[in-house]
């Protein structure tokens, strides 16, 4: 399928380059046809409270099955949906969702605590969040304390005052707001205490080599206790390990999430393993 190349092809042509440049836009092109093809789906990744064992919140992750391109991973689609601007629609079609899904949970009778919704950079300084974020809870009649909104740290650090701004009013409107990838950011510590927000979020780096390895379990241990001194929650995802999860909770890290518990699943896994939770809480009492 590729053009044969005669003596004129500029020496210097690289394939690889060329194919990548090729795929990016094949990406681009197919992603800006993804939510009008119905080709969206959330996924939720349940995040435990470490002393109870409960649920108490679940994670709203981005699955996309293209024809073409077969299932293309976050990792991929993310940052290309930031930088064509298709991050706009797509996050608003992931925070339309996830709170959709909230109001059949809470009409089911299921309490699922918060779902915890993912919102990128461009989604914050667009201004329009705020906005978007009070429709949502107004549509599907949530309250505040039915969801919670994730930023990465990396992005927060980053940003202008008036994206800070929006984030100031969404946390003034109860709305948990949680750190994520925290630890691989480099916040300044007079900077996070003056940012709206309630939780910190250790990032999975940091987390698969504890407790064997002794700089992630320096790491992992300043971030409880930063955060604990701040008065903040504490979360760590990726936890895979028992050991993983036994140190976090000596610790007195509050949540995790991970493989240890379970992976991402559709809304009705998550159905089933409240179910399993609450078959599990009659046979103790
Ligand atoms: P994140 O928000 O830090 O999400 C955690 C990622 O770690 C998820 O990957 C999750 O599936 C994975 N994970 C969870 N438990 C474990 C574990 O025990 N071990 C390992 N190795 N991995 C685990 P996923 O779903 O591939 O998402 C990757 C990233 O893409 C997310 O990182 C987030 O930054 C971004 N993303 C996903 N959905 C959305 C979305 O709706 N909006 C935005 N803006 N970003 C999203
Ligand atoms: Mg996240
Ligand atoms: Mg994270
Ligand atoms: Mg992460």
């Amino acid at each position: 399928k590729a053009k044969q190349h005669g003596r004129n092809s500029c020496r210097f042509y690289n394939k690889a380059m060329a194919d990548a440049v090729l795929e990016r836009a094949q990406l681009e092109n197919q992603l800006r046809l993804a939510i009008t093809r119905n080709e969206l789906r959330l996924v939720y990744q349940p995040q435990y409270d470490l002393q109870s064992k409960q649920i108490v919140g679940v994670e709203a992750l981005l699955r996309w099955h293209n024809d073409i391109l077969g299932t293309v991973p976050p990792d991929k689609m993310i940052p290309v949906a930031e930088e064509s601007g298709l991050i706009l629609p797509i996050g608003l079609w992931v925070l339309n969702e996830a709170t959709r899904q909230a109001r059949v949970w809470l009409d089911k009778g299921l309490n699922v605590g918060r779902v915890a919704i993912n919102i990128a950079g461009p989604q914050l300084y667009s201004g329009h969040l705020v906005q978007q974020v009070t429709c949502a809870l107004a549509e599907y009649k949530l309250q505040t304390k039915h969801i919670a909104l994730e930023v990465t740290e990396t992005f927060i650090m980053q940003q202008s005052e008036s994206s800070i701004e929006q984030l100031r009013v969404l946390y003034a409107m109860g709305i948990e707001i949680a750190i994520d990838d925290f630890g691989t950011g480099y916040s300044s510590l007079s900077h996070l205490k003056r940012l709206p927000v309630n939780k910190l979020k250790i990032d999975k780096s940091f987390i698969s080599d504890i407790p064997g390895d002794k700089d992630d379990v320096a790491i992992a241990k300043t971030i409880v206790a930063l955060s604990k001194s701040l008065g903040l929650t504490v979360i760590a995802e990726g936890v895979e390990t028992p050991a993983q999860a036994d140190f976090l909770a000596d610790e007195g890290c509050h949540e995790a999430q991970g493989y240890l518990f379970s992976k991402a699943v559709p809304s009705s896994g998550i159905e089933q393993l409240l179910a399993e939770q609450q078959s599990a809480a009659l046979l103790q009492s």
